[in-house]
């Protein structure tokens, strides 16, 4: 199979994150921070080292504000349901996935104000607008630092900068970048940071985080055992424990600190310019073929690996499956779950194909994949 799904979820892993995640299973299987045996011990270093290794390569100082999550997703829906109360604003911007839209749009169902930020149609924030925006000095923002339709590579610095200024939270939705593109939180005015584990950081599903600054108070979303204070029934103030109760994913976390581990060794610069030269040359492919049409920017210049189009006449459902059934291609049609982002390319009743690639894919496989849309836009029907 030629995957191209990786901004689904990332595949294969290094086989050191298959391993890890097994060896955890059969040797650290007990639960962390609620036994003071060796087993339980193990795991609660496993947590620590994680969490660590993850706080190392964001900038963050206290490696406490970090909370382990079940994806990104769980991670926006801290952020949001967390420090929007009724009453305040919150400005979002156009690009949104589902995971920020649905959280933003129930954050309005019970009295919040939302302010979407207009997007240009390859993807790029209005800079203007937003900068207005944060004048007015909402309670928040949050943006994704990545579209996973276009790949269009958001200016958070630059909105951080302002968000600071005007004591403006700001919330990002590293989903698409964490792993892959420098992420620094201090660098970039990020207040909380969401992100996925079995993306660009390369470990299983079932992994995420969220990062939280000292200054800003998140209410828990879910509340119960941490292991500490254990004789009150009162949730723990202290981080991590306030924001992160119930038994953790392990095995899980034992995969993700092995993949940060094989991102360190590699070197996250050298798979970014694997995975963008592979970018480059579906880009070039995909444009060489008459009737096909590739959204969001020209080049690889503020992209990520994420490459959406469609073909003139064909479907895009139809075109998957055919990629997937005749040319065993793994990719995504359609939405991909955010309906925001194909207003603005105009998509939203075609959707688009998306093609992925990973660090672990190949430029023979990229050829194939544009050999294999070329065949097929030259098929009837
Ligand atoms: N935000 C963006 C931009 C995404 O691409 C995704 C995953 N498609 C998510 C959020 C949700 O991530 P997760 O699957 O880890 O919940």
């Amino acid at each position: 199979m030629i995957y191209l799904d990786n901004a689904a979820t990332t595949w294969p892993k290094p086989d050191s994150v298959y391993q890890a995640a097994d060896n955890c299973l059969r040797t650290m299987g007990a639960n962390p921070g609620r036994g003071g045996h060796r087993m339980a011990r193990a795991a609660s270093m496993l947590l620590y080292e994680t969490r660590e290794a993850l706080a190392d390569l964001f900038g963050i100082e206290d490696a406490n504000q970090l909370v382990f999550t079940h994806n990104a997703t769980d991670a926006i829906s801290m952020a949001v349901f967390g420090i929007i109360n009724p009453g305040d604003t919150l400005v979002t911007t156009a690009m949104e996935h589902n995971a920020v839209s649905r959280s933003v749009r129930i954050a309005q169902s019970r009295g919040a104000n939302v302010y979407i930020i207009p997007c240009t149609p390859a993807g790029q924030l209005d800079m203007n607008a937003m900068a207005a925006a944060i004048r007015q000095k909402p309670k928040a923002v949050i943006m994704s630092h990545a579209s996973n339709v276009t790949g269009t590579i958001m200016p958070v610095a630059e909105v951080g900068e302002l968000t600071q200024q005007f004591g403006v939270t700001l919330v990002v939705d590293a989903a698409q970048t964490a792993g892959v593109e420098e992420i620094d939180v201090n660098g970039m005015g990020i207040d909380l940071l969401a992100f996925s584990g079995h993306k660009g950081l390369l470990g299983p599903q079932g992994t995420g985080g969220l990062y939280v600054r000292e200054t800003v108070a998140v209410k828990p979303l879910r509340a119960g055992g941490t292991g500490s204070l254990s004789e009150s029934d009162i949730q723990p103030e202290f981080m991590p424990d306030r924001l992160e109760s119930g038994t953790p994913n392990t095995p899980g976390i034992a995969g993700l600190k092995a993949g940060i581990e094989f991102i360190l060794k590699t070197g996250r610069e050298a798979i970014q310019a694997r995975e963008l030269a592979l970018t480059q040359q579906l880009l070039a492919g995909l444009n060489s073929i008459p009737a096909v049409r590739v959204y969001g920017l020209p080049g690889i210049e503020g992209r990520t690996a994420v490459v959406s189009f469609t073909v003139e006449g064909k479907d895009c459902g139809q075109l998957a499956h055919v990629l997937d059934r005749d040319f065993g291609i793994a990719c995504r049609s359609g939405l991909h779950c955010a309906p925001w982002a194909h207003q603005v390319l105009g998509t939203l009743k075609t959707g688009t194909v998306r093609f992925s690639p990973g660090y672990f894919n190949t430029a023979e496989e990229i050829g194939q994949a544009v050999a294999a849309v070329r065949e097929y836009t030259a098929r009837e029907g």
